[in-house]
């Protein structure tokens, strides 16, 4: 087996091998650029070596010998030789990019003799014994472990002694007297000496860094960042050169744009005579890369021309380490740059803009992570690491948000009205807490899964949430939130990231991410790219423009129902719930039709000609009642009728299973007036904005439709009212009925319905629940266990059964396509925003897919993925 490559051998496409760090200064080379000579020990050495139980592997030393020969001949010096020392690094370099965890020792080669003759050569006393204290105090930290501190407190001690600030200042004199002390405290911390055999000191580090891998800091780092331990990590070889050989040299790190925002400038910094890690260690205060411009502008120009071309070649943004050896300028490592998604969005756009990246390969690189985290403000990664939650639920809703906690929607209400920043927490919420929910930064529910009612509403408001936190006990009425690591009361602060469920008590600093004109323009690429539309599911005039703001094509469902839940508007509805006879009904109807009148107005006008389809009243009635004993009361009282009236009249409506029983089209055909004020509301408001010359076609779409000879009696029971409607207005305005298809029994006829139906609409979430004959309302009670178990391969209401719930699709769209070629078929519900379903309806031939606004983006990013 092959333990060992030199650079000439190796590519960038040998990460695995090669570790990053090799990998790439092997392509550095590669390219023509300034790199020190080396190899690198590949990371199956370092496995072999475990194995072996901590031994090298038998014919290492020999292999290591020759390659130094090699190294020696391409360099011109001699390891150990007293004419032209030579003198090398021993890195560490992973995989995976792990920063600072692993060690590195530089100056090895140098010892009591070797030093003297680089003093000589050099003629600078000062730069040799520099390297010198640096080796001593390096690799006793690293190989022995002792303290770095034991050997600053000298140092310190010494510059005192001098009356000097600077390590820089220390002469020649000084170094050497320091490297003494420092062999004694090599001597007292370990019982020997310090090595003078510079090919000891080379397999004494070697082997250091191996052990590296498994340091505590190491092993924690891979935990966090799910990175597999049985990678090993490399060594690389490599010639030093100097950034501490004087005024005319230095280190420095690089970004190649701004890691921020993604600007387009170096952004870097370096420190002149220093090495290493002086430049992060802060010992002094760096300079910025463009003062290199001033003071060495030779230097700056190649430095840019490099920097330029790493990264054409790598197609990333590069984070580079680089050093000037007397004038000469060398690079010494070069990776892809962390940076935030705001920035990377910006570079890719910036790469396009260059002709770097084509439009397929910038969408291929844009991730659905990258896209979430610009749109939603966050904690800060080093912030989070600080502190350990407080509990950990669902991450229902993403986005990170501090606020007060409050147990109720008024008082979420009333603190907001406080200019508080809201938490509302619930064991789970219902369309009553609504007007809590609007208000607030976050939501933390106790029970409830992904699709539960906090999770889907959040999700649609853009509101970070975190449901199902199982280990919470609330208690609304003592306004306590009790949890094994402590109890908080109303008022109390918590921190509430949605993206990972977790919740802290420790209050966070919120990194606030605005929309940049990058997005915007990314946003535009990926509609071009992709050839099915993205609508919104928008209730809202607010929902709408967000969703427009978002590049939504028009809206796929507006769900009326929510537009009865404020107060003038619910009594309303409960009087017409209530009310036993048809005339009974009529008031409250009216009074609703006006409302809706004035609700729709404003949605058409906001979607300006743009497509919106409304759905007709979906939920069971029960839904809109009240349930404690207060507010019945109160009900009772307003509606003047005795508490015995109105309890008799809930309990008729009080269903066994409710979302199979009285609801949607079913509902409408026990009372179709409801359907029927809706449709006028809808048709009336449509007819004002016409007379303001704008073309509008309403889709009125119904839900729950199971048969075709239901749809076919409503469709004539509403045209008929709507034909009257444009008779007296003398308008010929078009409009189109459509249907849900959320019914099994819908898909298997779907050809039948499709000649009754102007368009199709898959609910998701309902034909779900009815294919798996899975309650979404109890399924988190059995899904974890499930999921947990390996039964399931993910959340069926997340992420769309292929094989179960999408053939029945597939099948449904085949059938209504066969009958009706022209059919409009669209996606809404919770899966028409998740990136893995969209490409799979992408896949079945449906012509759009609504989703809340905020997943408008996700969406035609899996789009525009998915027709590359
Ligand atoms: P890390 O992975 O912690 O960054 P490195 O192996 O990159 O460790 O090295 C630590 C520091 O030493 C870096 O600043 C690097 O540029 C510098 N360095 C490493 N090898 C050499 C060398 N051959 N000559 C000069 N400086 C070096
Ligand atoms: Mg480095
Ligand atoms: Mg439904």
């Amino acid at each position: 087996e092959k333990y060992i490559y030199s650079f000439a051998e190796g590519k960038k496409e040998m990460k695995q091998l090669l570790g990053g760090k090799g990998a790439n200064l092997a392509e550095m080379k590669r390219l023509g650029l300034p790199v020190p000579d080396g190899f690198t020990l590949t990371t199956t050495c370092c496995l072999a070596y475990y194995e072996n139980g901590k031994v090298f592997p038998d014919t290492l030393g020999t292999t290591i010998a020759e390659s130094l020969k090699i190294l020696e001949q391409q360099t011109h010096k001699g390891f150990g030789s007293l004419e032209a020392p030579l003198l090398i690094s021993v890195r560490s370099g992973s995989v995976r990019s792990m920063p600072g965890m692993m060690d590195t020792i530089l100056n090895i080669g140098l010892n009591d003799d070797t030093v003297k003759m680089l003093a000589s050569q050099t003629g600078d006393k000062r730069f040799a014994y520099d390297c010198y204290r640096r080796l001593i105090q390096m690799f006793g930290n690293v190989v022995y472990s002792i303290p770095a501190e034991a050997f600053e407190i000298v140092l310190t001690h010494l510059k005192e002694q001098r009356g000097i600030q600077l390590d820089t200042e220390l002469t020649g004199d000084d170094l050497h007297s320091l490297t003494i002390e420092y062999q004694h405290i090599f001597r007292q911390k370990t019982g020997r000496r310090f090595p003078q055999d510079p090919m000891q000191q080379l397999l004494l580090a070697t082997q250091a860094v191996f052990n590296s891998w498994y340091n505590p800091r190491a092993i924690t780092y891979r935990q966090l960042n799910n990175i597999d331990e049985h990678l090993g990590t490399a060594v690389t070889i490599q010639e030093m050169v100097f950034g501490n050989n004087g005024k005319n040299s230095g280190t420095g790190v690089c970004f190649t744009r701004n890691p921020s925002n993604g600007e387009k400038k170096l952004y870097g910094e370096f420190l002149l005579n220093a090495q290493g890690e002086d430049v992060v260690a802060g010992i002094r205060t760096p300079q910025p890369i463009s003062d290199l411009a001033v003071t060495m502008p030779t230097i700056y120009t190649e430095f840019k021309r490099c920097a330029a071309l790493l990264e054409q070649h790598y197609q990333e943004m590069q984070d580079i380490e680089f050093t000037i050896d007397n004038g000469q300028l060398y690079f010494l490592q070069t990776r892809n740059g962390k940076r935030t998604a705001s920035a990377a969005i910006q570079i890719l756009m910036d790469f396009l803009a260059e002709g770097l990246l084509t439009k397929e390969e910038v969408v291929d690189k844009v991730t659905f992570d990258m896209m979430e985290q610009a749109l939603h403000p966050s904690f800060s990664e080093e912030e989070l690491a600080e502190h350990s939650p407080f509990a950990i639920g669902l991450p229902a809703s993403p986005g990170a948000a501090v606020g007060r906690i409050y147990f109720s929607a008024e008082a979420a209400q009333l603190a907001s009205e406080n200019d508080e920043a809201v938490i509302l927490v619930r064991q789970e919420t219902s369309p009553e807490d609504i007007t809590g929910m609007i208000v607030s930064e976050a939501i933390i529910t106790s029970r409830g899964g992904m699709t539960s009612h906090a999770a889907v509403v959040a999700r649609g408001m853009g509101t970070p949430c975190v449901a199902g936190c199982h280990d919470l006990i609330i208690n609304a009425e003592k306004q306590t939130l009790t949890h094994p690591s402590g109890q908080l009361k109303e008022g109390d602060w918590l921190a509430v990231d949605g993206s990972s469920g977790k919740i802290y008590t420790h209050v966070f600093e919120l990194t606030q991410t605005a929309i940049t004109p990058a997005f915007e323009q990314l946003m535009v690429l990926l509609t071009d790219m992709s050839d099915i539309d993205v609508r919104a599911n928008a209730d809202t005039a607010t929902d709408l423009q967000t969703a427009l703001y978002f590049g939504a094509t028009g809206v796929g469902l507006t769900r009326t129902e929510h537009m009865f839940f404020a107060p003038e508007r619910l009594i309303e509805m409960r009087r017409l719930i209530l009310a036993d006879t048809a005339t009974a009904r009529e008031i409250p109807l009216n009074k609703l039709q006006h409302f809706q009148t004035s609700d729709f107005e404003e949605l058409f006008r906001c979607a300006n000609e743009r497509p919106l389809t409304i759905r007709l009243l979906d939920p069971p009635y029960h839904e809109f009642l009240p349930h404690d004993i207060s507010e019945k009361n109160a009900l009772a009282k307003a509606l003047g009728i005795s508490k015995t009236q109105l309890d008799q009249r809930l309990s008729e409506l009080q269903e066994s299973n409710p979302m199979m029983g009285h609801r949607g089209i079913r509902l409408a055909m026990s009372y179709p007036e409801i359907y029927k004020m809706q449709v006028t509301a809808i048709i009336n408001s449509a007819l004002v904005l016409e007379d303001e010359g704008l073309t509008v076609i309403p889709e009125i779409m119904i839900p729950l439709v199971g048969s075709v000879t239901e749809l076919k009696w409503m469709r004539h029971y509403l045209e008929t009212a709507i034909t009257e409607l444009l008779v007296e207005k003398n308008s010929h305005l078009t409009y189109k009925i459509g249907t849900m298809i959320e019914i099994p029994r819908a898909c298997l006829t779907a050809h039948e319905i499709a000649d009754t139906a102007d368009f199709f609409s898959f609910g998701t979430n309902d034909l779900t629940q009815l294919v798996y004959g899975f309650s979404r309302d109890d399924v988190a009670k059995f899904l974890p266990l499930y999921l947990e178990k390996g039964l399931l391969p993910h959340d069926p209401f997340q992420t769309i059964d292929i094989d179960g719930v999408g053939q029945l699709m597939k099948q449904a769209i085949t059938l209504a396509k066969k009958a009706q070629p022209q059919l409009k078929i669209g996606v809404c519900g919770e899966l028409g925003g998740d990136p893995e379903s969209v490409a799979y309806f992408h896949s079945i031939g449906v012509d759009y897919v609504s989703c809340s606004p905020f997943r408008v983006p996700l969406a035609k990013l899996a789009l525009a993925k998915a027709s590359i």
